[in-house]
């Protein structure tokens, strides 16, 4: 979504509201596992602070996941706080901030970025998930499998033959 800054960027402490409700398709791209499911949901204020405009806001996405150790589906909501300077752009400078050119914000990839750097780095269903087996990929939530029996840990065995004499 472009944002019109017109109004405010010759101003100094002018300010805008900015409203976001969209599905940002890029999301979806991601490698993470992450699929967002429903819109984006942004709603914040931008302010002209001597040229540089002023992103403040909250943000909302929902997304599913598979948990980390037993695959199952987990439905959650993501919340934070955006907080962005963003510069009139140049061709000419090389800067590592988000820009507007010709009087537009693209909204999308500010909060793209915003919801990427806030996603776990994992998530299972329950802290006492118990997974698959990896032998077997039986789901230990649902019922125990054999396979643990056949593995025997070759130092407690050691031990138990100790102790057995
Ligand atoms: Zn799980
Ligand atoms: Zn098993």
């Amino acid at each position: 979504m472009k944002i019109d800054v017109s109004s405010i960027v010759k101003i100094n402490g002018a300010s805008l509201d900015v409203k976001f409700d969209e599905a940002i398709a890029e999301l979806n791209d991601l490698e993470s596992g992450f699929v967002f499911t429903d819109v984006v949901k942004f709603e914040g204020v931008l302010t002209n602070a001597s040229g540089v405009l002023k992103l403040n806001g909250s943000l909302k996405a929902s997304y599913s996941v598979k948990c980390s150790r037993c695959v199952k589906d987990i439905e959650d909501n993501l919340e934070l706080k955006v907080r962005e300077d963003i510069i009139e752009g140049s061709e000419t400078a090389d800067v590592d901030a988000y820009t507007y050119n010709d009087n537009y914000i693209l909204l999308d990839s500010i909060l793209k970025d915003n919801i990427i750097l806030n996603l776990p780095v994992k998530k299972v269903c329950d802290d006492n998930c118990k997974g698959l087996c990896p032998r077997c990929g039986t789901n230990l939530n649902e019922k125990t499998c054999d396979c643990k029996d056949d593995y025997i840990n070759p130092q407690m065995e050691a031990l138990k033959k100790f102790f057995d004499n």
